[in-house]
């Protein structure tokens, strides 16, 4: 068994010998979502106070509003009632150190696990790599500021959203650990 594995396990069986949340209903009891950055420095549940059974949160790279994002977004307010969103990026994130031609690149030669230095990135594991990456688009971000702004402006526009949801946009600064608010976004994800 990996180390990792048997940690987790280990982790997990003090959780539940301690748990006492059996009784939540299934509907997040503060009736909000947040939709941020799989990054492991964030962690939504401290930065936002959040405890079990409160809230959504949905992560991906980056924190996109992708198709898929959105689908739990819906589930979140159709089906489960929450009627506020947060759209939260953050600084220094991984999605700014490529674009779609870098990583279609990449991984065209090569699955394993790329290195970056001063001089950009490059594929060290071996072949053969898939010319299935151009297919995708990575939802990049060039500017965590317009990318939360792009964000909460789709989903504000997207015909399943209810107008009236409002649509927060703030950028999380890693180093500070505060949520800032990105103006132009909390302007675009008004209610209506
Ligand atoms: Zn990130």
């Amino acid at each position: 068994m990996s180390k990792i594995l048997q940690e987790v396990l280990a982790a997990n069986q003090n959780y539940a010998a301690r748990f006492d949340k059996g009784g939540l209903a299934l509907p997040p009891a503060r009736r909000f979502a947040i939709l941020t950055c799989m990054d492991a420095r964030l962690d939504p549940a401290k930065y936002a106070g959040l405890s079990e059974g409160d809230a959504h949160v949905i992560r991906n790279a980056g924190g996109r509003a992708s198709d898929d994002a959105i689908r739990s977004l819906v589930i979140s307010h159709k089906l489960l009632g929450t009627h506020e969103w947060f759209v939260i990026h953050h600084t220094d994130c991984g999605m700014e150190l490529f674009n779609n031609d870098i990583m279609a690149d990449l991984l065209s030669k090569s699955l394993d696990t790329a290195t970056i230095d001063e001089h950009g990135w490059h594929d060290v594991g071996a072949g053969p790599g898939s010319a299935e990456g151009r297919y995708i688009n990575w939802l990049t971000i060039k500017n965590q500021a317009e990318s939360v702004t792009e964000d909460v402006r789709r989903i504000r526009a997207h015909a399943l959203v209810p107008k009236h949801i409002p649509i927060y946009g703030f950028v999380y600064d890693v180093k500070s650990g505060k949520l800032v608010e990105v103006p132009e976004a909390i302007n675009a994800g008004r209610a209506i």
